[in-house]
Parts: C-alpha cells; structure tokens; sequence
C-alpha cells in the first residue's frame, strides 16, 4: 500500500519535488512516469469506455445521462463530469486546458452546456474559456484565479514528469497556459440547478480551497465530491487550504452518507461507496487532533495513510487538541 501511494504523490503532485527527497528517487532514465503503469486504474473497468475518445481525454458512461471524461495521461488524472438532463447538461470541471474538451461535450450532448468548476484549481478550470455560460462561486480565489495563470505557473503540468503520451496538438511545455475565463453567473450555499427533470443542490464546502463546493443529485444519491474526496491522497496541503474549514466540510459531507448511492470524486477513479465519506471525516478527526502519527514527513509535508485513501498536509499543519 505504501508503493501504491508513493506512486500516486508522484502522478498528480505539482510540488513533487518537496517531497521526492524523501520518499523516493526519480527514474534514472527518460523512461514514462511510474503513474503510467497503473493507467487505468482498475474502477475505470466498471464502465463503459465510449467511442469519442480520443488520443487525450478518455470518455466513460458512469449512467444513463453521467459522463466522466478523464484525461489519463497526465498526472492529475482529473476527472470532467458531464451530467445531461432532458432540457441542459452541466459539466463539472473543465480539465486542465490541453486539449479541446468542448469537441468532446458536443459530441456528447447537442443541448446547452453550462460550465461549473468544482474549485478553480488549474486542473479544474482550464476548458472554462470555452464556454458561453460559466457559473461560479463569488469569491476571491475563484476571482484571481478566473484571470489565468502563466506559463511559469502551469508549465510542470505540461512536462516530461506529468505525461505518459505527448500533449494534444498544439500544446507545448513552453505555450502551456491557464485562460481566464469570465463568469456569468454565480452560485453559492444551496444554489439549485436545473437541467431538466434533474436538479443538482450546490453544497458550499470550503477548506481544500475556499471555493470549493459538492454537487447533490437527491433523486440519484449522487454526490460529486471535487476535490474534497476521491480515491488517493487527498491534498490538503496547499496555501489557500483551510483545514478547520475542511474539517467541517468533509463532516458534512459524511452525513449525506445514508441517502447517498455513489460518490463521485475528481480524480484517478470515478466512483466510491459513500461510506468512504465517514471513514474520511474520521481519519481527518484522528489527525487533526493530533492522534495520528504520519507514515511519512519531509521537510515540507506529512502523509497519512489510511487504505484506500490518505491525507497530505504541511508537515507544521495546526492540530487542534
Ligand atoms: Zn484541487
């Protein structure tokens, strides 16, 4: 279990190289990262693999009128989620801006696309500019980071190390770049949207960023978790992550558990039992408050393991007794 989170830090880490003198030595060759090798992670066979597809995003039917596209090849292994009503589809998150991810939605759906990111991290954000209607919290991460980001900031994600395939056409190392994006609408705390015999309930969940939010589908037991849950380790180790904001966050989310059928996170795999929630919200009480040891520290930052998932956080994070 260790290798297995060893290789996922690896695979979608933008600051890996705080932590690589520690936990492991880079490859000594140009050979394909280690993440590589676990591409596709085994909760991919559980679904259809669809025929838009392409060279760069990876395109699965998780139900009827659900959409997970994936881009595999690059070490966030984030996952879009499409979700079509009979009237309007959404598509939450937008990938990292490689590739063109509005071919793949229009070949999908011919109705009105509405865009919603999960938290407006680089790899969450990057197809918004895209789209005619972008919905999004008001707030000032989601703000500044709705500028963009340069190449200087984003250019690992476009390299060697975060690659197993070469980029889409177009896309360099040295062209990569965020586009802004500029929202026309907003959503906050209990926003409904509606799609068409399908409404999704926004659940304001900050604490991985301060804009982060879950997507409640009640009549499904569907719940889209971004970046607050998914399979692996879950970063919390960022300058704008707040971890007793978190703490509150992932509670809540945890106490969806009994009307919740399927978790749906944002990257590696695109389903969990929504028991996960709890033993998430559990782990994080046992760390926080100081009862856990890490199972591994660098300079910089602390992990925990806990089977099928892990916290990463700063190695000095605040425990509150
Ligand atoms: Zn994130």
């Amino acid at each position: 279990m260790v290798e297995a989170f060893l290789r996922r830090i690896v695979c979608r880490c933008r600051f890996v190289s705080l932590i690589l003198p520690i936990f492991l030595a880079m490859p000594a060759s140009a050979d394909a990262p280690a993440f590589c090798a676990e591409i596709p992670r085994p909760g991919w066979s559980a679904f259809e693999k669809l025929g838009v597809s392409n060279e760069w995003f990876h395109v699965y039917r998780i139900d009827d009128g659900l959409f997970a596209i994936t881009e595999p090849f690059q070490w966030q292994e984030v996952i879009n989620y499409l979700i079509v009503g009979a009237d309007k589809a959404l598509l939450f998150d937008s990938g990292n801006g490689m590739g063109d991810i509005k071919a793949i939605v229009d070949q999908i759906t011919a109705l009105p696309v509405t865009v919603l990111a999960s938290h407006s991290h680089i790899d969450h954000v990057g197809g918004h500019w895209q789209f005619q209607t972008i919905l999004a919290p008001d707030t000032a991460f989601t703000n500044d980071r709705a500028k963009g980001r340069g190449n200087a900031f984003v250019r690992e994600e476009a390299s060697a190390i975060a690659l197993c395939k070469g980029l889409p056409e177009g896309v360099t190392e040295d062209n990569h770049h965020t586009k802004p994006f500029v929202p026309t609408g907003r959503v906050t705390d209990g926003s409904m949207i509606e799609l068409g015999g399908l409404a999704l309930e926004v659940l304001s969940i900050p604490g991985h960023t301060p804009d982060s939010i879950a997507l409640l589908d009640r009549a499904s037991g569907r719940l889209f978790t971004g970046d607050s849950y998914y399979k692996g380790p879950i970063w919390l180790y960022s300058a704008e992550t707040n971890l007793a904001a978190y703490r509150t966050s992932i509670a809540r989310l945890a106490a969806l558990v009994p009307i919740l059928k399927a978790v749906h996170g944002a990257h590696n795999e695109p389903f969990s039992a929504p028991v996960e929630l709890e033993k998430v919200r559990d782990a994080f009480e046992l760390v926080y408050s100081g009862n856990r040891k890490p199972n591994a520290v660098s300079d910089t930052q602390a992990r925990y393991d806990f089977g099928s998932f892990g916290l990463l956080m700063q190695a000095n994070h605040e425990v509150e007794k």
